[in-house]
């Protein structure tokens, strides 16, 4: 199933047809995959044919709790080829490989000079749609992207760089918005628990804030895949004690900071035990609502701080076009699986269920020596 070489520098143009495949939405853990008319654009749009688009824990989520009305086409972290262009479009040509954002404030609304851009309206309607209710419409094979998209949104990839690493910028975009949220000091100590993608973006990002970075996993071939980006501090979960050996590296302390990237709510208390007093716990995957177990007293009496994060931040996106058009990480590295459109649905299910040797997760519709 995995593609051993891809052609990243280029992907061959073909006529548009009127028809495509794409991977749609059907309702609660029902994906389908359809053939479905090709999206029409208009002035201002351009429409991209759809290179490599990640696999968001977010979809997964939206996929299984039925949290959106059915049919539409997910899949947000796109990078492809400008296919076609709508008229008084004067940024993009046909050929010119991109990766797009989904979602862009307008930049001067009261949210938004407020910089609670999640808020603003623009914002929260979804600019990128391969057809039925916008939503993203990366898991097919042409995707339409609306004008404001087209204007603030769509980045031009560099030669040098692979439509894999580019379709990373919204992910890294994410993970150094959590970073900053920490406020990590050069020199702190940091665990970050979970080396799936995330969590190995996460150690790269706060190793790159300055941090002395411990990673920790259940799963030792994760933590090879994290020692081959030089996180070479790691605790195996499986045979050691992640709280007492954050202890044992920090004078018997505990670390200055933790980063949750995993869901399982079971291991707030481990990550809050971790820190020592005054340290802070980031969630990073705690996206499902309900309840968890957690000391009172360490927030009250040792004064642990409890922060989350989630969702990207426009005021990073320079940041995080830089990180990864400038390959400061080789990104396309932590794709472990690639699968053609046509297998979208084992896909999500594999993405949905991780395996110890799965990472990131994408799905190629274009994919060279396919076609
Ligand atoms: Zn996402
Ligand atoms: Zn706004």
């Amino acid at each position: 199933m995995a593609i051993a070489q891809q052609l990243t520098s280029k992907q061959s143009l073909r006529p548009i047809p009127s028809t495509m495949l794409a991977a749609v939405y059907r309702g609660v853990k029902d994906i389908r995959v359809e053939t479905v008319p090709v999206p029409q654009i208009g002035p201002g749009e351009i429409l991209i044919q759809v290179h490599t688009c990640g696999i968001c824990g977010t979809d997964l989520k939206k996929i299984a709790t039925g949290s959106h009305s059915a049919p539409r086409i997910f899949g947000h972290e796109t990078s492809g080829t400008v296919a076609a262009v709508g008229e008084n479009v004067t940024k993009f040509i046909p050929g010119d490989r991109v990766m797009v954002f989904h979602h862009i404030p307008c930049g001067h609304c009261f949210y938004c000079k407020a910089k609670t851009f999640a808020q603003c309206e623009t914002y929260k309607k979804v600019g990128c749609t391969a057809g039925f209710e916008p939503s993203g419409g990366g898991f097919a094979e042409y995707v339409r992207v609306m004008d404001w998209i087209v204007e603030r949104g769509t980045v031009r990839i560099p030669d040098e760089t692979s439509f894999e690493q580019a379709s990373f910028v919204e992910p890294i975009n994410t993970c150094i918005k959590g970073i900053e949220r920490m406020a990590i000091q050069p020199g702190e100590t940091v665990l970050t628990i979970g080396q799936g993608p995330i969590g190995i973006m996460l150690s790269i990002l706060a190793k790159r804030a300055g941090a002395r970075v411990i990673t920790s996993d259940l799963y030792r071939a994760r933590l090879t895949i994290a020692e081959a980006f030089g996180l070479d501090n790691s605790i195996d979960a499986s045979k050691a004690d992640p709280v007492q050996e954050a202890r044992r590296q920090t004078e018997g302390r505990g670390v200055d900071a933790a980063i949750l990237a995993v869901g399982a709510n079971g291991l707030i208390r481990t990550a809050m035990d971790a820190v020592r007093p005054g340290g802070r716990v980031l969630l990073f995957a705690q996206t499902q609502h309900g309840e968890a177990p957690f000391d009172p007293a360490a927030v009250c009496m040792n004064e642990k701080t409890l922060l989350g994060s989630y969702s990207a931040s426009i005021d990073l996106q320079d940041e995080s076009v830089r990180f990864v058009m400038g390959r400061e990480m080789a990104l396309e590295k932590l794709i472990s699986h690639r699968f053609p459109l046509e297998k979208a649905v084992e896909a999500l299910d594999l993405a949905a269920h991780p395996q110890p040797d799965s990472m990131k997760i994408v799905i190629q519709p274009s994919q060279e020596g396919k076609q």
